[in-house]
């Protein structure tokens, strides 16, 4: 049999057709890694992917045959762009667990939270609008707010997150340049890319200073329930109803295959997601929000949570543990208490997105920190992921980067440059 790969792959005839905005969609740096880091020979610390293997898989595919035996004709029908009534009200319970006090009627369903990105975006953003966000931040948040034509403007935090004086003066400063922020994006709980975690004092100011600015914020909040230590965060949301659209999602405390999430908004905003959902995709999958709901319904997941964090606090502890044990003098990172990521920041000399090529030859992967930035900044930074990998693969890898870095400071400080003469630059 023939491949009509080379034919597939030929010049683009309709190059010259597509809207403007099409010029924005480009591959992130992660979805350009998978295709190496998913080698088995290699360790990924590069994807975000949850352990979905540590779910009771039997009680999930019984409740799915349930849900077609005895709910078929209603969860294989099409359903509505609201979403679920039934799973819009168990969505307000689990929001309740992050301080929020929600009514059903101001939530949409979504297909994941990346499309409540997508729905918030279409309807607030205009080509050359400016979003606020912090630096470093969600990739694909950065490809969501490009594709809709508008300008990310970052802001810089420090281990306790964004910092809310630079906020207020970015705020000040875009307003005085004719071009305002319209909305502030953020991810305050244990942040992807960066682990770090809003400080508690400090998100009091940080609603201040956008309320006073008159900036819509987008509280993105996908690992808020996957805390490794003490409780859970109070979300933005639960302070400040009418200035925050909330997004939610079940890919991390269940499954990204069901693609599941959710935007929590004031009402008025709440009725323009609904019907750019509805444009979007008629309506959500009704089996999807069925299995979902039952699941919550009828399945112990705050003891399959705790599961969860038991497995991801081993994997985190094994690479904070590694990170110590072995880098170089110099190379420092954060210390996530959730979610899935860590932070590093390399010494003088180093360029992350250079070293890549020769941490996967020697059978590690990871992000290069310019991925998280929209200005090219993040070249001496890159995200770990402790999510996937069993803990010996993350003490395995961790090590073999460490050496890869030591390679490359001891050729900075002996030459002046990292360049390997046999290696692509
Ligand atoms: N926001 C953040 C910060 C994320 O890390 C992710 C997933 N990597 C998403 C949104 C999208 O997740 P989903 O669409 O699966 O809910």
């Amino acid at each position: 049999m023939q491949s009509d790969e080379p034919s597939r792959r030929g010049a683009d005839p309709w190059l010259g057709h597509y809207a403007q905005r099409a010029a924005g969609m480009v591959p992130s740096e992660v979805r350009a890694l998978f295709a190496v880091a998913s080698h088995p020979e290699i360790v990924s610390l590069a994807g975000g992917m949850p352990n979905v293997s540590a779910l009771p898989m039997d009680a999930v595919a019984r409740l799915m045959a349930d849900l077609v035996m005895e709910r078929g004709p209603v969860a294989l029908q099409y359903g509505s762009a609201e979403g679920n009534p039934s799973l819009r009200e168990t969505i307000c319970t689990v929001m309740a667990q992050e301080g929020i006090d929600a009514h059903p009627d101001d939530v949409v369903v979504t297909v994941g939270s990346q499309q409540a990105l997508d729905l918030v975006a279409r309807v607030f953003l205009d080509p050359g609008d400016t979003v606020v966000t912090e630096g470093p931040t969600y990739v694909t948040a950065l490809g969501t707010f490009a594709a809709y034509q508008a300008r990310a403007v970052h802001v810089a935090m420090d281990e306790r997150g964004v910092l809310p004086e630079a906020l207020g003066e970015a705020f000040t400063r875009l307003a005085r340049d004719g071009r305002p922020a319209k909305l502030f994006y953020t991810v305050p709980t244990f942040q992807n890319p960066t682990g770090v975690t809003l400080a508690a004092e400090r998100r009091l100011r940080v609603l201040e200073v956008c309320r006073r600015a008159g900036v819509l914020v987008l509280e993105d909040n996908p690992y808020g329930l996957l805390y490794l230590e003490g409780e859970p965060m109070r979300a933005l949301r639960a302070d400040a109803p009418a200035d925050v659209v909330y997004l939610g999602s079940f890919s991390k405390t269940l499954a990204p295959g069901l693609r599941v999430g959710w935007a929590l908004a004031p009402s008025a905003v709440r009725d323009k997601l609904v019907l750019a959902a509805e444009s979007a995709m008629l309506s959500h999958s009704a089996f999807a929000q069925l299995a979902v709901d039952r699941y919550l319904r009828t399945q112990p997941w705050q003891e399959q949570l705790k599961v969860f964090r038991e497995m991801y606090r081993e994997r985190r502890d094994a690479m904070l543990g590694a990170l110590q044990k072995h880098m170089p003098a110099g190379v420092s990172w954060t210390q996530p208490d959730g979610g899935f990521f860590v932070w590093v920041a390399l010494p003088e000399g180093l360029d992350s997105k250079a070293m890549l090529p020769r941490a996967v030859q020697a059978r590690v992967a990871y992000v290069p920190g310019t991925g998280f930035y929209a200005d090219g900044e993040g070249r001496r930074a890159m995200r770990l992921s402790y999510c996937y990998p069993p803990p010996e693969r993350i003490l395995e890898g961790v090590h073999t980067l460490a050496d890869v870095i030591g390679t490359e400071l001891e050729l900075w400080e002996t030459f002046g440059t990292t360049a390997h003469p046999h290696s692509p630059s």
